[in-house]
């Protein structure tokens, strides 16, 4: 088989009936920057703590838009709040407001049964 350098990733679906995006849009009342992401990666690519470890802001970030919080939490604490992600993003998305909000927000308790 030839090898690509890349491999083509499982596919996804989600489940809107078990899946609450509550805390995703309480996240974008505290940060409406973040509706202007488009998703490109600077974010990651310049990131302090990427350099030390394998945190991924665009993948956290990514994952609480799509509602999946399981393990973020323990991901955000890798973040150095150093603030260089802010200043490389194109769409001007506060990202050092986003990760204390989104810290902020997986640390309250759940009003709903969803995950
Ligand atoms: S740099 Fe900005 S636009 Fe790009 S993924 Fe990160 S937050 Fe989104
Ligand atoms: S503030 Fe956090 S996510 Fe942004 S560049 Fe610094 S360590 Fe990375």
């Amino acid at each position: 088989m030839i090898e690509f350098g890349f491999a083509l990733k499982q596919t996804r679906s989600e489940d809107l009936d078990k899946t609450s995006l509550e805390r995703f849009h309480r996240l974008l009342e505290l940060t409406p920057s973040f509706k202007r992401c488009f998703q490109c990666g600077n974010c990651s690519a310049t990131c302090t703590a990427r350099q030390f470890t394998d945190f991924s802001i665009r993948r956290v970030h990514t994952s609480f838009r799509r509602g999946e919080y399981d393990g973020l939490a323990e991901e955000l604490r890798k973040c150095m709040l150093c603030g260089k992600c802010t200043l490389v993003c194109p769409r001007g998305v506060n990202l050092r407001s986003l990760i204390i909000n989104m810290r902020e927000i997986l640390d309250e308790p759940q009003k709903t049964g969803k995950r």
